[in-house]
């Protein structure tokens, strides 16, 4: 079913069912290009928690007892459906986040392969034998470690539910995701492809809620394992402490505000070039997305002509019309946000070369923004705009840039550009990043981790390391011959 919009009718997946919450309360859902309400989102209640949990609890038991190679088909034809539907998928997560077509249907094509990459790798979830004295076998085992609640954000509607469900699912383990009440039918379009992949009851659950409430409820549950988590780092920090609580392990997928440092001897052009193509995807509403653009004097003014040309490029629209490169921003809170960043660097001195405000049209529109002379206590120097705003710094002493970019409690992505080895190594050493590019600013792969260090959070998506947050390690020595 769907609305005069094209769509779909959002449900919560419980227990194998698709349902429409106890109350009836829904959320409206918003079309960001157009600000017209396109949908509702069902709220769940307390009770429709419980059976959720209950469901992932026993599909736990049903799913660590499936043989992996049988776990394996399912999610590989759970991939194989969603690339079938990759255009369908793409429209429906433009309709509610707003990024262009391409981008949307880049996105679940990509997640299809997210999928059967944890499906392949947990194939490969090996213990190990260690020599030990006759007659005992001492034996290291990797197990599921229990029913997973994930909670996602709504800039990637597709790839954050799906890291998490495909890492959990690859894993033996069952989940009960929360994913964003403004982007649902994305990740009801992801769960549909495992339901009709023959996924058993009950191992995925999706639910949308009062965000505070369903974690709460969530992560107190004594049938709860694990505690996944994408989004910023005040909430994240929340979520880890009440996890911490009640002794749970979590998984901390949080934000950053990356530093770009351009070496003295780097090329100009193609740094500013790559690095304006990274700061406008997705509008700028990237957890790695560059931020802090910290440029050597000798090059700053060829790098902010080049970015500001490019800025300029950028065709801003609704994302369903052709030749789109860049949609509105996702919500008003981001319009928001990104007038006050504004308003304050430029109180605080700095100029604005390009954009600088909303577009004067229906829908969150932002000018792809570029501004210099911002001072370092301008708000957007500290605070991640999670927007596509671009404050370019000139630098002198590459030390002092490094100070710089390290300053900030966030620790996600960072980038550099320079064409000595010997320099691009010291970057390596001492930036503060879990995610360092250089001499480009290219996004994830599924074959690499990727994840923070200080307040950006621990643990790893992407890479083998992701099936170690929903493992668990147990030591069995076996004596043989008692
Ligand atoms: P927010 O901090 O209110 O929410 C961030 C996410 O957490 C949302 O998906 C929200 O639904 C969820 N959330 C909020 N409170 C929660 C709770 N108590 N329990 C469970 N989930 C909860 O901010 P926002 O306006 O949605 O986004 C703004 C900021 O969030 C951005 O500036 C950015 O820093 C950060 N963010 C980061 C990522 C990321 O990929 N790391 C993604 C989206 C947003």
């Amino acid at each position: 079913m769907t609305t005069d919009h094209g769509y779909p009718a959002v449900r919560l997946h419980i227990a194998g069912e698709w349902c429409q919450g106890g109350t009836g309360r829904t959320a409206p859902i918003v079309n960001p290009a157009t600000e017209e309400v396109i949908g509702e989102v069902p709220l769940a209640t307390p009770a429709d928690l419980d059976r959720a949990l209950d469901a992932a609890a026993a599909g736990f038991e049903v799913w660590r007892a499936t043989p992996v190679a049988e776990r394996t088909a399912i999610l590989h034809a759970a991939a194989g459906l969603l690339t079938e539907r990759a255009a369908e998928v793409g429209r429906i997560m433009t309709l509610e986040q707003g990024k262009p077509l391409g981008e949307a249907t880049a996105e679940a094509r990509r997640v299809a392969d997210t999928l059967r990459w944890h499906a392949d790798d947990a194939r490969r979830a090996y213990g190990r034998v260690i020599p030990s004295a006759p007659g005992t076998l001492l034996t290291v085992r990797r197990e599921p470690v229990g029913p997973v609640a994930a909670f996602v954000p709504w800039n990637f509607p597709a790839g954050g539910p799906m890291r998490k469900i495909s890492a959990a699912l690859s894993a033996g383990c069952s989940i009960v995701i929360k994913a964003s009440e403004e982007t649902p039918a994305t990740a009801m379009e992801l769960v549909r492809c495992f339901v009709d992949a023959g996924l058993p009851a009950g191992v995925l659950n999706l639910v949308f809620g009062e965000p505070a409430e369903v974690s709460a409820h969530l992560i107190a549950s004594p049938l709860v394992r694990l505690v996944a988590f994408t989004g910023s780092v005040p909430v994240g920090k929340l979520l880890a402490a009440r996890a911490g609580e009640v002794m749970k392990p979590s998984l901390m997928e949080l934000g950053g505000h990356a530093p770009v440092i351009v070496c003295a001897d780097a090329d100009p052009v193609r740094a500013a070039r790559g690095a304006a193509r990274a700061k406008f995807a997705n509008a700028g509403q990237v957890c790695t997305s560059p931020s802090r653009f910290l440029v050597h004097e000798s090059l700053v003014e060829e790098f902010t002509a080049t970015f500001v040309k490019a800025a300029e490029a950028v065709v801003v629209g609704d994302g369903l019309e052709p030749g789109t490169t860049m949609g509105p921003l996702a919500n008003e809170r981001r319009l928001t946000a990104l007038e006050r960043l504004t308003a304050d660097a430029v109180a605080k001195g700095a100029k604005v070369l390009t954009g600088g405000e909303r577009l004067d049209r229906p829908g969150y529109f932002f000018a792809p923004t570029v501004l210099t002379d911002v001072p370092e206590d301008a708000d957007l120097m500290s605070e991640e705009p999670f927007g596509p705003i671009a404050p370019i710094v000139p630098f002198t002493d590459l030390d002092a840039a490094l100070a710089v970019a390290n300053a900030l409690p966030y620790g996600l992505a960072a980038y550099g550009f320079t064409d000595s080895a010997a320099t691009a190594e010291k970057l390596v050493d001492r930036l503060e990043a879990g995610i360092l590019s250089l001499n480009h600013c290219g996004g994830s792969v599924h074959e690499a981790p990727s994840g923070g260090v200080k307040d950006s959070g621990y643990g790893r998506e992407g890479g083998p390391e992701a099936l170690d947050a929903y493992l668990v390690t147990k030591r069995v020595s076996h004596l043989l011959a008692p």
